[in-house]
């Protein structure tokens, strides 16, 4: 084998694990994600809420005001009632009474239900306030242990990729600068060896002639086909 190729070799088989580690990072970066998603999402509902109570609690207080003020008129329509002595006055008067008595009774129903749907929603954002505080308790062990194994998989990222470049000396350039830009497109595998008379990764056949340099080990060949390099074994 040449020093060429054993060279690359062992730098793509540093890479590999670079790979695996990165990949293992993404997978608990995910579970990262999937927490902050759990929590916003009763973070939200919890905002809800609290946005109704705003709502329902103004509308009681505006509806309060209302009920004051016609309580306030009714006195003086009672008050007019009381000192009217002709007849015809005296019934208008008494109408004036009977159709407020009667908006003030609708009013203070729904000042009521207004109440009760006030009670209601705080006791939901209670209710909520409560599950956010336990999903918090829960949630700082498991982002706790996340930060823990996270800090492992970085230390061991950090010595692999030392030991990746350090290898990466060891490469000639040429071969380094094909093997870089084939390994940014993605694939975490560079090298491939000949398998028979194919590319051992899309199995399309190589012409003899570069098969042959491939094989004497004096190039380390793109494929064609699936731009791998090839490489021969023994
Ligand atoms: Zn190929």
């Amino acid at each position: 084998m040449s020093p060429d190729l054993e060279a690359v070799l062992a730098l793509q088989a540093e890479d590999t694990i670079v790979a695996q580690l990165n990949e293992k990072m993404r997978a608990l970066d995910s579970q990262l994600v999937a927490l902050d998603a759990e929590r916003r999402h009763l973070e939200e509902s919890l905002a809800r809420a609290k946005s109704t109570a705003e709502q329902e609690e103004k509308k009681r207080r505006e509806l309060s005001i209302k009920v004051e003020d016609h309580k306030a008129m009714q006195e003086r329509n009672l008050a007019t009632l009381d000192v009217v002595r002709k007849p015809k006055e005296a019934t208008a008067a008494m109408a004036q009474v009977d159709m407020l008595k009667k908006v003030l009774s609708e009013e203070e129903t729904d000042l009521h239900s207004l109440s009760l749907r006030v009670h209601d929603v705080h006791q939901a954002i209670d209710g909520q306030q409560k599950l956010l505080g336990e999903l918090d308790a829960r949630q700082m062990e498991q982002r706790e242990a996340h930060a823990k194994e996270r800090a492992v998989i970085q230390k061991d990222l950090d010595a692999a990729l030392a030991i990746r470049m350090e290898r990466a000396t060891h490469v000639s350039k040429g071969i380094l600068l094909k093997y870089e830009r084939i390994l940014s497109r993605n694939t975490s595998h560079v090298l491939y060896a000949l398998r028979g008379q194919a590319c051992g990764r899309c199995d399309t056949a190589i012409p003899m002639q570069r098969r042959n340099a491939i094989a004497a080990g004096r190039a380390i060949d793109v494929c064609e086909a699936c731009g791998v390099l090839l490489y021969a074994t023994g």
